[in-house]
């Protein structure tokens, strides 16, 4: 009898970082209660705890762009004919999704989301700034099929790999050579 490993993590619709926590909590006890090798248990431990940073992440950009004022990061004027749209980025536990000011400064005529420029997001981004790099540096590491072998398993929500490759997911821990 082995713990399933590496399927693909549900998201549910969590809404607090509570709900996430007692999740976790529940998965982490249903746990204890199967037999499973050291390697499984923190593969498992590993995914569980996504969706808890996932959430994490996204409270706290949230709170970022509750506090950013909506004045123009250029020459300090208010914006005019100021929105609220989302924006969900990619970052190493999924998809996070945030609601921020974006108007148009009276002076420069350029529309900005002064939230975005805060946490240095860039405006066509689909990725955070942090996976940006990693997703660069792996590519000149070597090629997409080999990536995501190495980094689909961890991260399955941020590479999109798997499928552009189109390689079955790996299913079973494989010990190093
Ligand atoms: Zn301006």
């Amino acid at each position: 009898m082995s713990v399933a490993v590496a399927a693909p993590v549900p998201q549910p619709a969590l809404q607090t970082l509570e709900k996430a926590w007692r999740q976790f909590r529940r998965q982490t006890n249903a746990l204890k209660k199967q037999p499973a090798l050291a390697g499984q248990i923190e593969r498992q431990l590993a995914q569980n705890s996504w969706q808890l940073l996932r959430q994490a992440a996204r409270e706290t950009l949230q709170a970022q762009a509750d506090a950013a004022s909506p004045h123009c990061p250029v020459c300090d004027a208010k914006l005019r004919q100021v929105q609220m749209p989302e924006r969900t980025i990619q970052n190493q536990w999924g998809p996070v999704t945030l609601r921020r000011a974006y108007g148009q400064c009276p002076r420069c005529k350029v529309w900005f989301a002064p939230t975005d420029h805060a946490l240095g997001l860039e405006p066509h981004s689909q990725t955070s700034p942090d996976m940006s790099e990693k997703l660069a540096w792996l590519a000149t590491q070597m090629l997409p099929a080999q990536a995501a072998e190495v980094f689909d398993p961890y991260f399955p929500f941020s590479t999109g790999w798997t499928q552009r490759t189109s390689r079955p997911r790996r299913t079973t821990m494989t010990p190093p050579t």
